[in-house]
């Protein structure tokens, strides 16, 4: 660093990104594409078990890649089975090699991460290994892994420190268990797996766990999914208890204890009910926690200079230009209050801003019909109302909601699932019947919903989706004939085979 003015400048950097995930990397290389100088820390705090990775970020390294290969080595179970009824045969019995895919996947995360360092040096954005702490208005200290300070000045900053998995606070999870931090990279097979929690992460790796073959209970304290869609949610959780998934409701550990050390070892688990005295004890090879993850905002010097936090969430509060109350540092991404936590909003986030910083852009992110996907074995695309919500904020009187299950042609042969997948859109009756929710359960749900969010954008009608001519034969042209409302009461089951 040099020995700056640290109030007034000139400072060593035109902007400071504090963490290389999504968010930061897309707002720095955009940032440097104005000819500014940047400067990115990027730094991974080991998990309790001493997991570490590349840079990147969660989505990269913990999250969205590893957990979609997964998901997808969970399917190619399934179609295995499928493939038998489509003539393929096969004498040899199928097992599942955790080592091999936990391997693969983590070579292709190297070359992710090896990626990344060599963009930032392309687009002359400079890249620090270390953890980044405010300590002035306009200073950073940068502390790398061998514990040695550096101090960086700037004139801006830009906050994209994400978040991390939560523990429960009771005895025995720091020690015992395991997150999706750690699950990713575990070096053994996890075994018999109870999965803790009940939203996104607890579901997905509960779902691709179970479907490479894995006894696996899911513990959950209350509802699924909670703020989606509940029909939905409770449709998910039904076909994965049909195949094979276990659910405890209504209860929350209390205890965790070795039974047996190795890999894995044998874990003893103590849990209570939310609604009565009652407790369960049950062994598992693996507990993976998957209740929730706090903001990266604690230990970095927000206070020191005066930056706004939600006390409760952690989270940090911004205006539409993605400013904190202390007006030349910036947020993005999984850290903002009342925001979606998701790679492509993160990273949209990050660019919009270093376009309005740098490139004299008045475009804001959009953080409206944001279309998401749940790759739960039945995977889930949405984009938009829930339908609870929709008749929260419009009213009944006002909200017509059409759906029908559909079966899959590739499913019909294997003979699997039927009136499992499911399609639904809400619309406002008061403004033109405009599609203002759009649910779809079913495989490559991404893939349908994707289009149907870019649609939504436009301010797309049922009359609109009438009136397009669907493709045969695939499951999103059901999309294209809903022709029943949930108000007629009449049966969307479909029969015959
Ligand atoms: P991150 O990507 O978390 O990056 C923050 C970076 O900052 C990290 O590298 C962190 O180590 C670093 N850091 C933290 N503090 C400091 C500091 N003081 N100094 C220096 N560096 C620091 N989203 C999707 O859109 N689709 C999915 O399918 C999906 N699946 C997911 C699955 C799982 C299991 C999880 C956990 C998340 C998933 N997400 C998914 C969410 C997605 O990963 C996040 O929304 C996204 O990564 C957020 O980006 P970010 O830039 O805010 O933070
Ligand atoms: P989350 O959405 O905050 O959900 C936390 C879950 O843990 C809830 O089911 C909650 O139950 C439960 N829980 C909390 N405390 C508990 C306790 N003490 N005991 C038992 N259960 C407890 O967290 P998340 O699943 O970690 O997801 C975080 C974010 O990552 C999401 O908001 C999402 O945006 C992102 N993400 C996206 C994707 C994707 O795009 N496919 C995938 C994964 C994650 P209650 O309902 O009772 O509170």
């Amino acid at each position: 660093m040099t020995e700056a003015n640290e109030t007034e400048g000139p400072y060593d950097y035109d902007v400071i990104v504090i963490g290389g995930g999504s968010g930061g990397l897309a707002a720095s290389k955009e940032a440097a594409s104005y000819g500014k100088k940047v400067l990115v820390l990027d730094y991974v705090t080991p998990t309790p078990l001493g997991t570490t990775w590349g840079l990147g970020g969660t989505c990269v390294n913990v999250g969205c890649i590893p957990k979609k290969l997964m998901h997808q080595a969970a399917l190619l179970h399934q179609s295995l089975d499928d493939a038998r009824k489509f003539g393929w045969m096969f004498d040899e019995q199928v097992r599942h090699d955790w080592g091999t895919m936990k391997e693969a996947i983590q070579n292709y995360i190297g070359s992710l991460n090896w990626g990344y360092r060599v963009s930032l040096k392309d687009n002359a954005v400079t890249y620090v290994n270390a953890y980044g702490e405010f300590v002035g208005p306009h200073k950073i200290k940068a502390t790398n892994k061998k514990g040695k300070e550096t101090f960086y000045t700037s004139e801006t900053f830009i906050i994209a420190t994400g978040e991390r998995p939560r523990y429960l606070g009771v005895p025995g999870d720091k020690e015992h268990c395991i997150t999706s931090d750690d699950l990713f990279s575990l070096p053994y097979c996890p075994g018999k797996t109870l999965v803790v929690g009940a939203s996104y992460v607890a579901l997905e790796c509960a779902g691709f766990l179970a479907g490479l073959g894995l006894d696996v209970t899911v513990m959950v304290r209350s509802i699924l999914l909670r703020g989606f869609d509940q029909q939905m949610a409770n449709q998910i959780g039904d076909y994965m208890e049909s195949h094979g998934v276990k659910f405890i409701r209504q209860f929350v550990p209390s205890k965790i204890e070795q039974v047996e050390p190795g890999t894995p070892g044998k874990l003893k688990v103590t849990a209570q009910s939310t609604s009565s005295s009652e407790t369960v004890e049950g062994k598992y090879n693996t507990v993976l926690l998957a209740v929730g993850r706090d903001a990266c905002t604690k230990n970095i010097g927000l206070s020191e200079v005066g930056v706004t936090v939600n006390e409760k969430s952690g989270r940090i509060p911004v205006n539409e230009f993605e400013q904190t109350n202390v007006p030349h540092i910036y947020a993005v991404g999984d850290i903002l209050a009342g925001k979606l936590q998701l790679t492509p909003v993160a990273i949209q986030a990050g660019r919009l801003l270093a376009r309005r910083l740098y490139g004299g852009s008045t475009v804001k992110c959009d953080y409206v019909n944001v279309p998401t996907t749940v790759f739960t074995p039945l995977e889930y695309g949405a984009c938009g109302f829930s339908e609870e919500a929709a008749l929260e904020v419009h009213g009944a009187e006002n909200v017509e909601v059409y759906h029908s299950y559909f079966w899959p042609l590739e499913w019909t042969l294997p003979s699997r699932d039927n009136n499992k997948c499911y399609a639904k859109v809400i619309c406002n009756k008061q403004d033109h019947n405009r599609v203002m929710g759009f649910h779809v359960l079913g495989p490559n749900a991404g893939e349908i919903t994707q289009g149907f969010g870019a649609a939504m954008k436009c301010g797309l009608t049922k009359e609109q989706l009438d009136n397009t001519i669907g493709i045969h034969p695939v499951c999103a042209e059901v999309f294209t004939t809903l022709s029943v409302t949930k108000q007629s009461g009449r049966s969307v089951q479909q029969t015959g085979c």
